[in-house]
């Protein structure tokens, strides 16, 4: 088999075999290796659904044990011992110990369920369509998520208009010298600003497809007081940086924040198997049965897998704890690589394990346009040498200009060294090529990827 048959038989869509044009195989930990047998080390981690890594062989065999029992594999919102179980351990090892009283929905397996979900119930309860999103957030595709999502290219292939939400300014967006809390809280107040009451304010901490931006715990302390102040309910999209990304399991926790409604998906399951749950405060739990359905609400595997990873990985803080230290070993390395390449301008933002690295050269500056050529865009010829160096690695942001590190939370250090390495080659020799003649026009995304 070679890569001309996902040519010919799948469509267009796909993204990631561009990436990374290889045929994919096997996969253990925080590494993949394609049909050539070729090792490649994971700084993608599934876009954040494998934070445990790939085929993590404590989980597996939980689930090998379960599928050899004969245990129930769909079972729609039905009561199973899966479901039962997963649902104790996550009150038990998650909740109880943060004091959060949350009520659980299982909804459709992704991500974009959730916050469809989410959007949904924050309209029912406050009675009122608007609902406030921010620059560069991601929150999905479907039509619900991807109003809420801020990036043209997405949002140019919704085919109808997309309402019902405002976009202001994410923490940071005018840079450090505004307050964008001060804008949202003026807009609000205001009876003359044209913003009609919102039901809800829907958030990333630290906005994964848009650029590793984070939020600082003042900002989100903030939104908080401004959600309260004008009764709307404060949803945290925790999908791609929850699940321990950030060192604690829920990542707004540095910021000591009680959200209304969370939005979790990605790596609940653990394992990559589809699972997405909201969690809302006990008064919001307002659905009538059946209200919001939805056939594949129970993944029993998944319910499986994502309890033994709570059982496995969050009775203790060792896991918080190795994610800390080996989120200063990236640290480390930025600030080594920064120096040794005073040419360029090196910047680099995150926290706990989700890394953004930005560099700006004379050129990619006019590269602002131009979104997918790795002839043309640093970050993306960056991941394109990385890939031909055996590491797999993303850029991301509205125009690829952030590339972004997510390897799974259980990388041992060395590997992690390793991929660091190969990542410093890759950039050392993408600085050594001159990059092509920008076109300054916009090209449509898929019409770059087969150039
Ligand atoms: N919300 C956030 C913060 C995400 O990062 C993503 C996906 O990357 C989604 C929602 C959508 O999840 P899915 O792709 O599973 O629909």
């Amino acid at each position: 088999m070679n890569l001309t048959t996902f040519d010919q038989l799948e469509s267009r869509v796909r993204h990631y075999v561009h990436s990374f044009p290889t045929i994919f195989s096997k996969a253990r930990g925080a590494q993949l290796w394609d049909e050539n047998d070729r090792s490649y080390i994971d700084f993608f981690s599934g876009a954040g659904a494998l934070n445990y890594g790939h085929n993590n062989h404590l989980l597996r065999e939980k689930l090998i044990e379960y599928i050899e029992s004969d245990g129930v594999v769909h079972g729609l919102d039905m009561a199973t011992s899966a479901k039962g179980h997963f649902l104790q351990t996550f009150a038990n090892v998650i909740l109880k110990p943060r004091k959060m009283n949350y009520i659980m929905q299982f909804t459709g397996p992704t991500g974009a369920n959730a916050v469809e979900a989410a959007l949904k119930l924050a309209r029912k309860i406050k009675k009122r369509s608007n609902v406030i999103a921010f620059t560069n957030g991601f929150h999905g595709v479907s039509m619900g998520a991807l109003s809420a999502t801020a990036n043209a290219h997405f949002r140019s292939a919704a085919g109808v208009g997309l309402g019902n939400v405002t976009f202001m300014p994410y923490d940071g967006y005018f840079g450090p010298g505004v307050n964008t809390i001060d804008y949202l809280a003026k807009m609000l107040d205001d009876r003359g600003s044209g913003i009609d009451a919102p039901a809800a304010v829907i958030v990333e901490t630290i906005q994964g497809e848009g650029g590793v931006r984070v939020a600082s715990s003042t900002w989100l302390r903030e939104l908080e007081k401004c959600c309260r102040r004008h009764d709307m309910l404060l949803i945290v999209d925790e999908i791609q940086v929850g699940c321990g990304r950030t060192g604690r399991f829920f990542s707004f926790e540095e910021a000591g924040i009680q959200p209304d409604i969370i939005t979790l998906s990605k790596s609940l399951s653990a394992y990559g198997l589809p699972m997405a749950m909201v969690l809302m405060k006990p008064e919001l739990d307002q659905w009538q049965p059946s209200e919001h359905n939805g056939t594949f609400r129970g993944n029993n595997l998944a319910f499986v897998t994502g309890a033994h990873a709570l059982h496995c990985y969050w009775k203790n803080d060792e896991l918080s704890e190795s994610v800390r230290r080996k989120g200063e070993l990236i640290q480390e390395w930025f600030e080594r690589m920064a120096s040794n390449h005073p040419e360029v301008g090196m910047r680099f933002r995150g926290r706990g394990f989700i890394y953004g690295l930005t560099i700006t050269d004379v050129n990619s500056v006019t590269l602002k346009r131009v979104r997918n050529r790795p002839d043309q865009n640093i970050h993306r010829r960056i991941a394109r040498l990385a890939f031909e160096n055996g590491l797999i690695i993303e850029p991301t942001g509205a125009y690829d200009d952030v590339l972004k590190m997510l390897p799974p939370l259980v990388i041992e250090e060395d590997m992690l060294r390793q991929g660091l390495q190969i990542l410093e080659r890759s950039i050392a020799q993408s600085l050594q090529q001159p990059l092509g003649v920008v076109r300054e026009e916009v090209l449509p995304f898929p019409e770059l990827m087969h150039t």
